[in-house]
């Protein structure tokens, strides 16, 4: 391997698009702060990671962002309100994406340059917007066999750079990998997956996965990273409820596995800011 990439959305729980009908907010329990043990784990391995912050929480964690970027890491944009982009019309979607940009750099007191779409709903004509408004990299596209069309970004237009990455006019797209396996793409990559595997598993889909590929990029996100308890709400499903709570205890000292077995593989973790000026793109 060569290049990991571990990124972060820095949300909150009730961000979540299963629980955004609910009044979590209200319960008062905040995750984003209880990220501490996570980046102290981040120094001691090493790792350099980004930070895709959704702007309406950016405030009220200014001295997070600041201790992120303090510690070398990098702070990207994760949309204004965690809204998926797919329900945002393309003027409301630009307005927005102007003062989510700004409310992270004041609250971060440094320029935000890099973009992610919440649950990866990027769409052609957005992706070009966030170019206009000052954006120099994206990290919203992932493929899955089983849904050919499904969120399946189209980068017309750019060349392939390297594995995972594609380039047009010295902007960046950074993919976010599945896992082929019989014909399904497993999102080995982050989120309920992650959790939800043993490090046993995980290794072994790894395993398949780096006999194809160079580069991989982890995404994870605060309440994944804490075990504090969550309040969730009474009428959640029981589906639903184990897919939000499985694994998250469990969850930092399995990371720090997976970034292990990364390092060992030879692969190399940066920013995605410290990749582009590697590659001459900024
Ligand atoms: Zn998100």
């Amino acid at each position: 391997m060569k290049h990991a990439w571990l990124t972060v959305d820095l949300e909150e729980w009730y961000h979540l698009d299963y629980l955004k009908d609910f009044p979590c907010r209200e319960t008062g329990v905040r995750v984003a702060p209880q990220i501490f043990d996570f980046l102290d784990m981040l120094d001691e391995e090493g790792v350099k990671a980004t930070f895709f912050c959704v702007a309406e929480i950016a405030a009220e964690n200014a001295g997070i962002l600041r201790e992120i970027l303090r510690r070398g890491h990098a702070v990207g944009c994760h949309g204004l309100d965690h809204e998926l982009l797919t329900n945002k019309s393309l003027e409301q979607f630009i307005e927005e994406t102007r003062a989510a940009k700004a409310m992270i750099e004041t609250a971060a007191g440094a320029p935000v340059t890099g973009y992610r779409a919440p649950c990866f709903t990027m769409e052609r004509d957005k992706l070009d917007a966030i170019r206009e408004l000052g954006f120099f990299y994206d990290s919203s596209k992932i493929r899955f066999a089983q849904h050919p069309l499904y969120r399946n970004l189209d980068l017309e237009g750019f060349e392939r750079a390297d594995d995972l990455v594609y380039v047009q006019d010295g902007f960046s797209e950074y993919e976010i990998p599945t896992l082929d396996l019989l014909g399904w793409s497993i999102p080995i990559s982050g989120g309920g997956y992650l959790r939800l595997f043993p490090f046993w598993t995980l290794r072994l889909l790894l395993g398949l996965y780096a006999r194809k590929h160079e580069n991989f990029t982890i995404y994870v996100h605060p309440f994944e990273l804490t075990g504090m308890p969550l309040p969730l709400p009474e009428g959640l499903g029981r589906a639903t409820r184990f897919r939000c709570l499985v694994g998250r205890k469990r969850n930092l000292k399995k990371l720090r596995r997976v970034i292990r077995w990364l390092k060992r593989r030879g692969a190399r973790f940066t920013t995605l800011e410290v990749d582009r000026r590697e590659r001459g793109l900024s």
